[in-house]
């Protein structure tokens, strides 16, 4: 699943210039104009914050939707959160939560530079965020998404479920009141209650097109 990962990345780059050209003519050249003359940091933080606001979106959606659900609950079916978690992700999820989350970068104009080393940023943080690390971020913790963060994501705990969608910026969950982060704790179980789904890459696959997996968890009170 590793190798999806990139291999989105890779489509993003490559439909760049297509998907440019198809939302260049929808009346945003003004918007455009004035984003792409920011100087580059800024354009940066604007790129992770509009990524992460559509990411933050349809990640709420897979956990509130009982069909998506089938696909993110794979996501969510590991124990063990290390840093090749953040790989395990269904197919279906990883191209509906990319393609969602790269829309504004094609459409409000930001500079190619901007874009490359966005693409960049997102792959490393979808890394170290599920990595088993206790490094600590200091304050920056509360802006930025960390592994702590994250890990409550995961957490098995029903108390935490429905936290901590951002993926980049921390003040996402709380402007929509979905932020928890306890001081220094870190969650003691991840994973679902009563996962039944097949072990293996082609059966995970196929798994959530031929059976609800019923995960019974109030992360999505729909499955149960
Ligand atoms: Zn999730
Ligand atoms: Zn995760």
């Amino acid at each position: 699943m590793f190798k999806a990962q990139l291999l989105v990345q890779y489509t993003a780059a490559a439909v760049k210039m297509p998907a440019e050209l198809f939302f260049s003519d929808i009346g945003m050249q003004q918007v455009q104009g004035i984003v792409s003359d920011m100087p580059f940091f800024l354009q940066l933080f604007m790129a992770m914050f509009a990524a992460d606001l559509f990411q933050y979106s349809i990640h709420r959606l897979f956990h509130g939707n009982k069909f998506l659900w089938r696909f993110h609950a794979i996501h969510h079916s590991i124990k063990q959160v290390d840093w090749i978690a953040g790989s395990r992700l269904h197919l279906v999820d990883i191209f509906i939560t990319r393609s969602i989350s790269y829309i504004p970068l094609y459409v409000l104009g930001f500079s190619t530079e901007v874009f490359y080393v966005y693409l960049v940023i997102v792959s490393i943080q979808a890394v170290t965020v599920h990595a088993n690390t206790r490094i600590e971020f200091g304050f920056l913790k509360y802006f930025l998404v960390t592994p702590q963060y994250h890990h409550w994501h995961h957490s098995k705990d029903a108390k935490t479920h429905n936290k901590n969608f951002a993926v980049h910026f921390t003040f996402i969950d709380r402007l929509f009141g979905t932020y928890y982060l306890p001081e220094d704790e870190w969650p003691e179980e991840m994973g679902l209650e009563d996962e039944k789904f097949p072990k293996g890459y082609f059966n995970q696959t196929i798994y959530p097109f031929l059976k609800d997996p019923k995960v019974s968890s109030p992360r999505n009170p729909s499955t149960r």
